[in-house]
Order: structure tokens, then C-alpha cells, then sequence
């Protein structure tokens, strides 16, 4: 695929970027094309310039988005409010350690939005919308533990590419923070019963080498992410309609071209929407709502929703303001940040000895198992000797919606006006904003008559200017032989 450089308008809260005034009308044309295209049990047609399924951290970003580059946009969710699906139960780790250069340019970028949130999120005097709070980014370092006989992990090279700030220290250059950690080399990582590598082994060699970067980082709070999100739209705009479901979506198979979609609400009533622009941000309902738009056919990479338990218990001692750090810690197979209340939040990487649990998303377990609080926090425990492992298990269980590859896909469909940013494989909370962003330019320049497919657009960042090659996130590409499989992307 070839790539084209879009350039990305200067920003700031008061002068959005505005879309071409003639992919505006564009848009609008076929909005107004469509009106006459009806089909299934309408009770009142809405027109809108764009329809984004989901009001989760995604979907009520590409909705700010949409809405300053002048579309009239609709964001639907069948949840009561913004954020209330999978991205409540986000750990909202934000770090740049991805297997791709354009991911790790993208997350590079993403935490200038975080560190620029009231700004990017401000609603403006006199709009009659407040903030009643903001989320707040805290800087925590991300360490990853490597040795000197393994090849060098591919984010090392991007970084040094891309100029990301980073620290390779060696034992005798340990941060003191550091110290009080086993930096033994236990992996790979086992379950309590593997009987070839004993979870109880004990290694005789360490870690050599500990690449830091001091600006990672995690938010506050997820979901309040979403509705930060949401109120700026809103104040943009946007209209939010929750409780509403989408339960079909329509297109026209002479022009190739969405037309619109129907909607239920609570009470089982339906309603058709008209619009010729629809973006798929259903989390881990994405792939159904992919087949329901019959937009799947081509598609090279899919997602699924899988399973996931996030753990809490109480940070081990030293674990704190001065000495606390996040790891994706794939020699024992945990990732792990502080949590709020001196306790450290723990979930797994995905390691081979651990079946993945793939799940029909509206049928699922949602109590959290002992054996697997207890097997990650034992996980943990190797890292920290002193950390005490409760005996009543606290977490939560969720959905991640994970791509083959562990990579989103933020793309165009088959279908003309049916746009996917689905696939987000638990790790693209930190991207929210940028992602709003690319897929923004990636509609308004395919509205506009892009052939996105033949030409991958590349994006320029608003705040680092670093080239962001949307092809790495195409619905068309073969999977990538060196790529993380786990959610590390
Ligand atoms: C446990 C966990 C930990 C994670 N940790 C991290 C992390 O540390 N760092 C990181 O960067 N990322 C992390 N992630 C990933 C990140 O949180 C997600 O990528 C992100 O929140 C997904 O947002 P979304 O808007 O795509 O999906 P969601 O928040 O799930 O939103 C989708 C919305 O679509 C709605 N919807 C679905 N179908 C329909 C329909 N037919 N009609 C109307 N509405 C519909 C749903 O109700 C839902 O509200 C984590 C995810 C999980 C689950």
C-alpha cells in the first residue's frame, strides 16, 4: 500500500480544525440522497451527517472530532451514559512500548492529550456546558526488564527512530526504586500445576538491563474519560442518544452506500435513522455490528471479545508515591500499575500457558475466579517478595475486543460511508483522543473522494507532528510476523 501525508491543521481549544468546506457539502449530499431510501419499520426518520455506534472512550472521541470539523454527528449506545461499556474497566496504563512504529508514534502523541486535557476538552465560556470534574494524568515510570543475550525488542529501535525519551540502565545503574524488586529471570511464565516449568523454580540469573520511560503513566478514571469526551461534543454539537440500540443498518447495494439504520429503544420501539456515514466504535460488540452492516467479506484481520480479570490487592511495602512503577512484565506474565487507596492493580499478558478465553459478549461470566486472583497475584509475588496476597479477592472482569494481531483497526469498510475503529485488544484507552483524530481526517478525506485503500493516508500529529501511517491499522493487512501477540500491541 502506498501512504499519503495529510497535514493536520494547527489546534488549539478555540480554532478546531475545520473540515474542507467541500467535503462538507459532500457529506451532506449524500445525506440528503438518502432521504429517499426507506425500508424497515420506521416510526420517525432523523437525518444525521454521520452516525458513530458507541459512546465508550473510542466512539465519543471520534464524535468530538466529527462534530469540530462541522458534521452534524449522532453518537448512540444502548448503555444509559458515555463510557459505561469495557472502557469503565480500562486499567488506563498509558505507555508507548508497541511492536509497530506507528503505534508507538501514536501513543507518543496520545499522552500529549492526556497532559493537555482541559485544554483539548474545554468547552468554552458561555456554552452552557460544564465539566462538574476532569480526569488527571499521573506520571508513574514504565519499566521493561530485558537481557543482554536476547535480541532487542522492536519498540527499543522505534524509540531511538522516533526520539521517545527512554533510559536503558544496567544493575549497577538501578533507579533505588528498583532495588527492593526480584529481578530474577522466572519465565517463562507457568500456571500453579505446569509440571515443565515449575512456577516455583527458582532461576539463577537476572535481568541485566531495565529500559525505563519516566513519562508513562496512567488516568484516573476511564470512564469520566469518555464523558469529558462526550460533554465536549455535545458542546460542539454532537447529539448523544443512550439507551438505544442499534439494531440494523442499511445500505444500498446498487450505489454500495450506507443509507442508514435502525435504532431500538427501551421500551422496543424503533425508529430509522438516515446518514450516510456510519463509524463502528462498539468495543467488544464491533464484530457483530460489522456483520450486521455485511461489511466483513474482505476483511483480512477481525476481533473477537475476550474474557479479562483485572486484580487488586495491597501494594507491597516501598510500593508507593517514591518507589512505585508499572511494568508489562512478561517473564511472569502480569502487568502491573499502582492503584489508587496504596493498592497495586495486576492483570495478565496473555501468557501461552494461559488459555484466552474468547466469549459471546452479551453472555459471559462476570465474577471474577479465585484460582486466577490467586495465580496472578502468586505471578506478582515472584517480582515483589513482600507482597501479601489477601485472601478475599477484589478486581473486576471485562471484555477486551482483541484483534488476531493485537492491533486496532481503524479503517474504511467495503462498503462506501461504513467506517470501523474497532479491534482495540485492551490496549487503546491511551490512544482515545489521537484515535478520534485519525479517523476523523481518514472520513473527511474518503468522503472527500480518498481512495484510502490504494493510498494509506499518513496523519501528522497535532502536538509532536510524528507521522502516524494509518496502513498499519488497515482491515487489509497480512499479519506481521514479529508483531507483540499479547496485549502489549
Ligand atoms: C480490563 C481492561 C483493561 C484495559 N487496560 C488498558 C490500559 O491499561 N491501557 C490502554 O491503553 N487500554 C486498556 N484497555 C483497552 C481500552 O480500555 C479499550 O480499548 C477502550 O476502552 C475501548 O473503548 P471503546 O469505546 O472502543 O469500547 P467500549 O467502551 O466498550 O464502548 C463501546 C460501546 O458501544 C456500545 N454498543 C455496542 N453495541 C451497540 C449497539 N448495537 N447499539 C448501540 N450501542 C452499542 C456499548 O454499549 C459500549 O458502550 C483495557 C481494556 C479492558 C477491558
Amino acid at each position: 500500500m502506498n501512504s499519503q501525508n495529510v497535514e493536520a491543521g494547527p489546534y488549539s481549544a478555540d480554532t478546531h480544525h475545520q473540515v474542507d468546506a467541500h467535503v462538507l457539502r459532500q457529506v451532506r449530499r449524500s445525506a440528503s440522497a438518502t432521504r429517499t431510501i426507506t425500508r424497515t419499520m420506521p416510526t420517525m426518520d432523523q437525518q444525521a451527517d454521520a452516525v458513530v455506534i458507541g459512546a465508550g472512550v473510542i466512539g465519543s472521541s471520534i464524535t468530538l472530532e466529527l462534530a469540530r470539523r462541522g458534521l452534524n454527528v449522532l453518537c448512540l449506545d444502548k448503555l444509559p451514559a458515555a463510557g459505561y461499556g469495557s472502557t469503565s474497566s480500562s486499567s488506563a496504563v498509558v505507555r508507548f512500548t508497541y511492536s509497530t512504529e506507528s503505534s508507538v508514534a501514536m501513543s507518543w502523541e496520545g499522552l500529549h492529550y492526556w497532559r493537555d486535557w482541559a485544554n483539548h476538552v474545554s468547552v468554552g465560556p458561555g456554552s452552557g456546558i460544564d465539566h462538574d470534574a476532569l480526569v488527571e494524568y499521573s506520571t508513574v515510570p514504565m519499566v521493561m526488564f530485558h537481557h543482554s543475550d536476547e535480541p532487542e525488542p522492536p519498540y527499543l529501535e522505534h524509540f531511538k527512530r522516533l526520539g521517545i525519551p527512554h533510559e536503558v540502565v544496567s544493575p549497577g545503574a538501578l533507579p533505588s526504586w528498583l532495588e527492593s524488586v526480584d529481578t530474577r529471570r522466572f519465565g517463562p511464565a507457568a500456571r500453579l500445576d505446569d509440571a515443565d516449568d515449575p512456577f516455583w523454580g527458582e532461576p539463577d540469573d537476572s535481568f541485566d538491563i531495565a529500559i525505563v520511560c519516566a513519562d508513562a503513566g496512567f488516568v484516573s478514571d476511564p470512564q469520566l474519560a469518555a464523558q469529558n469526551l462526550a460533554t465536549a461534543a455535545m458542546a460542539a454539537g454532537a447529539s448523544f442518544a443512550f439507551k438505544t440500540k442499534v439494531v440494523e443498518i442499511n445500505s444500498d447495494s446498487s450505489s454500495n452506500r450506507i443509507t442508514g439504520l435502525v435504532v431500538e429503544d427501551e421500551s422496543g420501539e424503533r425508529r430509522r435513522i438516515q446518514t450516510p456515514v456510519v463509524v463502528n466504535a462498539a468495543g467488544p460488540h464491533s464484530s457483530g455490528v460489522n456483520a450486521m452492516a455485511g461489511a466483513v467479506e474482505d476483511m483480512a484481520r477481525t476481533s473477537r471479545a475476550l474474557r479479562r480479570e483485572v486484580y487488586i490487592g495491597p501494594a507491597p511495602e516501598g510500593y508507593d508515591d517514591q518507589g512505585a512503577f508499572m511494568c508489562g512484565d512478561l517473564d511472569i506474565g502480569v502487568y502491573y500499575r499502582p492503584e489508587k487507596g496504596d493498592n497495586i492493580l495486576v492483570s495478565s499478558t496473555e501468557p501461552e500457558c494461559d488459555e484466552l478465553e474468547w466469549v459471546d459478549p452479551d453472555d459471559y461470566d462476570t465474577v471474577l475466579s479465585e484460582d486466577e486472583f490467586q495465580l496472578n497475584m502468586l505471578r506478582a509475588s515472584r517480582r515483589f517478595p513482600n507482597l501479601a496476597i489477601p485472601h478475599s479477592k477484589r478486581g473486576l472482569v471485562s471484555l477486551y475486543d482483541a484483534s488476531d494481531d493485537w492491533t486496532p483497526i481503524y479503517d474504511r469498510s467495503m462498503i462506501d460511508g461504513f467506517y470501523m475503529a474497532c479491534g482495540s485488544s485492551g490496549n487503546q484507552f491511551k490512544n482515545a483522543a489521537i484515535a478520534g483524530h485519525i479517523m476523523a481526517e481518514l472520513i473527511t478525506a474518503v468522503e472527500g473522494g480518498h481512495d484510502h485503500d490504494a493510498e494509506a493516508l499518513v496523519i501528522t500529529g497535532r502536538y509532536t507532528g510524528m507521522q502516524i501511517d494509518m496502513s498499519t491499522f488497515s482491515r487489509l493487512r497480512p499479519v506481521d510476523p514479529d508483531g507483540a501477540n499479547t496485549v502489549l500491541g
